[in-house]
């Protein structure tokens, strides 16, 4: 038995009242906002650190996938394409890119410089009237039987409580659902397996032309697999790319890891070029094995994944021509986790369903990257090495609302990287480009449930479909 001391019994403020309160600050959470508030729900959302967007902001800004499917159809509208919109205008966004020239592509990828993504962000939150806590911790469900009627927070003002008609869970694990004893599923289900988690950091200094001309003249060597040329442009030589994501190296790197001289444990590269010349994102710090549900693992995830930025950082200098005066400009605020709990809510979708297209008539949302399950082996033996799940989705499939409701719990709807899927299918669900568009439609049914006094899981869906077309979203 854990030794145990008994709290005393207190009287906490009820420091707000909300319509419809959102928890979590990452891009599910700020569009889920701004949909409740537009729709003329009185909005709080809170999060937990300073920084509004997590994998979108902070010192990263990793490029958002899947706006549209490999075809070309569009699977994401409304309020994230907003935002695109808002960063274009204003310089810090090269709009969508469709990938082509490999195997696995993600339709399209939208690059932006993060820094004008927290403008953006802060300015669409404050224009819509949400009221935004940042340093705002969940803490534990207001719990009225089995309706969620709020929540506790702790923060430096300490222990306080929110009053909400509608809570909608984008704390990315779940937290809120399980706390409130919504059925859900541990990190990495019963697979026993747990996606590696990734600190993506920035690095500039690259000079992509000695890169590009290495990669030309010992292709074996490198086995870049998007393509990369030299072109004659208006100010000399220029390099042209057929992605913004450059992988491979194999070559290079598995006999270092082989051999335990590699420092981290994935002999593989993946980069990412930022809107900057010379400049790359790097998604090579990767930790296995850290369950983002336990205090102790998350905690020391976080110290290793820092600790092997060094290493992925040696390895790029020594090796890697046009990469040896590179310097680190930044890291994220926090790691990156693929895989938290998921909602075992109303409707669980599966990657049959998604393969199929099957239609629903309660279509919220829809995706279409392929489903990219990282390995999760911290010793890689590449000859033995498997794709968990390959499958793609040339056309988008479809998302039903019931995959943000939790059964048994009510006053609560769940939106983002924990929505309601199998893992195989949050595995292709989870891009920011989807999660935003299950935001989108949390934050509209919460705002009809709150204002019509249904409970979310009764909330007249033609209603919700209709002022999502209005907004913009894509729900057919
Ligand atoms: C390393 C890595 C690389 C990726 N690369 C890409 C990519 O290139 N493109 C792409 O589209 N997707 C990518 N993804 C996937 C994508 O970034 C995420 O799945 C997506 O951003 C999830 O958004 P979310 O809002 O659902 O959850 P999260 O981003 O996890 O946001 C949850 C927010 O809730 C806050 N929070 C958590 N608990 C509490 C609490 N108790 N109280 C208050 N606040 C809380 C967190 O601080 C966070 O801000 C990547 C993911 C990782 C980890």
């Amino acid at each position: 038995m854990p030794r145990t001391v008994t709290e005393p019994e207190r009287q906490t403020p009820v420091w707000k009242d909300s319509d419809v309160l959102v928890v979590g600050g990452g891009v599910a959470g700020i569009v889920a906002a701004v949909a409740a508030a537009r729709s003329g729900a009185r909005t709080v959302l809170i999060e937990q650190s300073g920084v509004l967007g997590n994998m979108a902001a902070g010192s990263v800004g990793l490029p958002i996938l899947a706006f549209f499917s490999t075809s070309g159809k569009r699977l994401t509208g409304g309020i994230p394409e907003e935002i695109v919109t808002r960063m274009m205008a204003l310089g810090g966004c090269a709009g969508h890119t469709m990938e082509s020239g490999q195997k696995y592509s993600s339709g399209s990828i939208t690059v932006f410089d993060p820094e004008v993504f927290s403008r953006v962000v802060h300015q669409l939150l404050n224009e819509s009237g949400v009221d935004v806590y940042l340093h705002t911790w969940f803490a534990a469900p207001w719990m009225d039987g089995h309706t969620v009627k709020g929540v506790f927070v702790e923060t430096k003002s300490g222990r306080l409580a929110i009053s909400a008609r509608v809570t909608v869970d984008c704390s990315g694990d779940g937290d809120v659902a399980f706390r409130a004893g919504a059925p859900t599923a541990k990190p990495g289900g019963d697979s026993g397996e747990i996606q590696p988690a990734t600190l993506p950091f920035v690095i500039d200094g690259v000079d992509v032309l000695r890169f590009a001309e290495a990669v030309r003249t010992n292709p074996e060597l490198y086995r870049v697999h998007q393509k990369i040329g030299i072109v004659d442009g208006a100010r000399g030589p220029q390099v042209q790319y057929s992605s913004r994501e450059i992988s491979g190296l194999e070559p290079l790197m598995v006999p270092l890891h082989a051999a335990d001289k590699l420092g981290f444990p994935q002999p593989f590269m993946i980069l990412c070029r930022t809107m900057r010349e010379g400049q790359f994102f790097v998604n090579m710090a990767k930790v296995v094995d850290v369950d983002v549900t336990d205090v102790d693992s998350y905690s020391r995830g976080e110290m290793l994944a820092r600790m092997r930025v060094a290493p992925v950082m040696d390895f790029l200098r020594q090796y890697v021509p046009g990469f040896e005066h590179i310097r680190v400009v930044s890291t994220p605020h926090q790691l990156g986790i693929r895989e938290g709990r998921l909602l075992l809510g109303e409707h669980i979708l599966t990657i049959d369903e998604m393969a199929a297209r099957q239609t629903y008539p309660d279509t919220v949302a829809m995706g279409g990257r392929y489903v990219d399950i990282h390995r999760v082996e911290e010793k890689v033996d590449f000859a033995k090495r498997k794709v968990p799940v390959a499958q793609t989705f040339p056309d988008g499939y479809f998302i039903p609302y019931r995959c943000l409701v939790p059964r048994q719990v009510d006053g609560l709807l769940v939106a983002g990287r924990c929505s309601s899927a199998t893992r195989a299918a949050m595995g292709s669900v989870r891009v920011m480009g989807c999660v935003m568009a299950l935001g989108q439609a949390a934050g509209v049914a919460a705002a009809l449930s709150a204002k019509s006094g249904a409970a979310p899981r009764d909330v007249n869906m033609a209603a919700a479909q209709d002022t999502l077309r209005r907004l913009g979203g894509i729900v057919e």
